[in-house]
């Protein structure tokens, strides 16, 4: 049994920063994701990306960004379950909770803190009947290292930002030897200005844009090498590729979590904006995982809430106890 003072389910960057702010409190914190790494939707799904609205930092890329909050955790020596999702919570009888993962792993704690984001990721799949037999072998659905492509043949499909995105910089940066972009509509969900970046690129040959059609079929022996690309007018199409990397998005499911007898509302936990507490007590959701009027899901406000969450979290476990708040100018980072 792991004993701590809080378990954050959820090591992206709301969960890891508010480690740091626990630790100002010497508050200990164990944290539990299902990923096999920490970084949350940054390591997972954008890693290579810049961010441009975490303040004082006027360009991060997003894993950059995730080493320097396990930097900044470092000194509390923060504990992670990883690579196990947590499946059940129950009260015990001295005011704990106990936290159980899918491969059986136990965690104590007075206070659990839900910084889940958007729950388990699961991305949308075309209905293609062999998909899953390529998966690893050619079929990707998110790109997490662009590097992996150079050279290669790229099929994206997707209308969105992320198709549009990933298929114009793996096209101009000239990472990938060729990229087609397959959409089934001839308008684009993304931003306009990504939106013209791709029609330009395309006008000069960088990229190979299909639209009004959908990729239907996969082949390859063992190793995905082609693709069939059916046309809403033209029929059928079959393409020589190495990869197909279907870019539609992840539906968001909170998982587990929704079973925990949380208020939910929209796919989200409801909570308190006084400290961003649930309706039960001692649970607290921080992040995207959360909702609230106003709510915006950035990781600049994942930052404040978990800073509140905590200071609710001390007056918890520390009745008898007045917290001052202290800046980290004056007592610096004391570690565990
Ligand atoms: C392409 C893209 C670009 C973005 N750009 C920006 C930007 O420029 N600026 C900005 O502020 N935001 C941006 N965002 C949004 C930002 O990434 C999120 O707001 C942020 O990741 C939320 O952090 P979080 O820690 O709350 O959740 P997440 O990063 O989603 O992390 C939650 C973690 O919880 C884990 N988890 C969930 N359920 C369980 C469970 N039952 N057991 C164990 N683990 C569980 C998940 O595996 C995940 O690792 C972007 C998002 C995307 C997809």
């Amino acid at each position: 049994m792991i004993q701590t003072d809080i378990i954050i389910i959820g090591a992206g960057p709301v969960g890891l920063f508010t480690v740091f702010e626990a630790g100002l409190l010497k508050l200990t914190c164990h944290l539990i994701d299902s990923l096999p790494q920490a970084g949350g939707q940054c390591s997972e799904i954008y890693p290579k990306k810049p961010i441009y609205d975490i303040p004082g930092f006027p360009s991060v890329l997003a894993g950059e960004l995730i080493d320097n909050l396990m930097a900044q955790a470092a000194p509390f020596k923060p504990g992670f379950t990883l690579g196990e999702a947590a499946m059940t919570i129950d009260k015990t009888g001295d005011n704990q909770f106990i936290v159980t993962t899918v491969k059986g792993t136990e965690h104590k704690a007075p206070i659990v803190m839900i910084a889940g984001g958007l729950g388990v990721f699961e991305p949308r799949k075309p209905p293609i009947s062999n998909l899953t037999d390529f998966e690893d072998k050619g079929v990707e659905y998110i790109i997490k290292d662009p590097e992996f492509y150079r050279g290669k043949r790229c099929v994206i499909a997707g209308g969105g930002d992320s198709a549009l995105d990933w298929a114009y910089f793996l096209a101009e940066k000239k990472i990938a030897k060729e990229v087609v972009l397959v959409h089934r509509s001839s308008s684009f969900r993304g931003h306009l200005d990504s939106v013209q970046k791709v029609i330009d690129l395309s006008e000069k040959g960088g990229i190979k844009l299909i639209t009004e059609a959908e990729v239907t079929g996969i082949g390859g022996n063992g190793k995905l090498d082609s693709v069939v690309v059916t046309h809403q007018k033209d029929g059928e199409m079959t393409l020589e590729t190495d990869h197909f990397i279907p870019l539609f998005g992840l539906k968001p499911s909170l998982g587990p979590i929704g079973n925990w007898g949380l208020e939910i509302e929209k796919n989200a936990i409801k909570v308190d904006t006084l400290d961003y507490s649930t309706n039960i007590p001692g649970i607290y959701a921080i992040g995207d995982v959360n909702t609230y009027e106003n709510k915006l899901k950035l990781i600049l406000c994942g930052f404040h809430e978990g800073t509140l969450a905590v200071q609710s979290a001390f007056a918890r476990i520390h009745p008898d106890k007045k917290n001052i708040l202290k800046y980290t100018t004056v007592n610096g980072v004391q570690g565990f």
